[in-house]
């Protein structure tokens, strides 16, 4: 298997994934993985139907988005394209509309720091994006740059879904899992309560030692 193959062999597996944890439905999402080096990215192509997807029909294309291989990319390449050249420590970006998240943003709500969980999205809150903008536009994927910001990992897409971004697809796929999670718990507590947000000092102490989480001691 070539490098290329590779890619995006990824795509096709984390896109079953993505459907299989629930964190789409249908064709909706998409997600992307880029070889820096090499400057070209893989993509998962519009309407894709992640049980049926095979590794050829992967879109590869450059970071100017020039279609290389494969089917015609998913219609949020620019969004995808926008986030690579804003933040070069981004590898691998996962869109999803999962359920809770975006339940959360068709309400225009962001998610506060209601669990330390949160602050693994790079943040004291997991924001949302200031208006609504049409799926597949430049303004869409502008600002999805701009609520990142340099900091956050992750962002909820206001009246649409959530992206998620990693150093690989594997931390970007986990990122949105987890955007869910804090998403799905903030409806809960809410629905009964009101829930003790962490306080500044807590969020920085979590911070300042979760980058070491579930990594051996030696
Ligand atoms: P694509 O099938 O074109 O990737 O679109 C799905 C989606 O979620 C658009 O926002
Ligand atoms: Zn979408």
């Amino acid at each position: 298997m070539t490098e290329k193959e590779d890619y995006q062999r990824q795509i096709v597996e984390y896109g079953r994934k993505m459907l299989n944890d629930r964190l789409v439905r249908g064709t909706s999402g998409n997600l992307s993985v880029i070889d820096r080096e090499k400057g070209i990215i893989a993509i998962t192509p519009t309407g894709s139907d992640y049980d049926q997807l095979s590794i050829g029909q992967v879109t590869l294309m450059t970071m100017d988005g020039e279609r290389m291989e494969g089917n015609a990319p998913s219609s949020e390449y620019s969004m995808h394209l926008g986030i690579y050249h804003a933040r070069k420590d981004v590898r691998a970006v996962v869109h999803t509309h999962s359920m809770y998240a975006t339940t959360l943003a068709v309400l225009g709500k962001s998610i506060p720091a209601i669990h330390y969980m949160v602050t693994m999205l790079g943040g004291e809150q997991i924001p949302i994006t200031p208006c609504y903008e049409l799926y597949g536009t430049q303004e869409l994927a502008d600002s999805a740059v701009d609520t990142l910001g340099e900091k956050y990992h992750a962002v909820l897409l206001r009246r649409h879904g959530v992206i998620a971004t990693g150093a690989s697809l594997p931390e970007a796929f986990r990122r949105a899992a987890v955007v869910e999670e804090m998403a799905e718990l903030y409806y809960r507590a809410v629905a009964i309560g009101e829930p003790e947000l962490l306080s500044v000092e807590e969020v920085q102490a979590v911070a300042g030692k979760i980058s070491n989480y579930g990594k051996m001691q030696s």
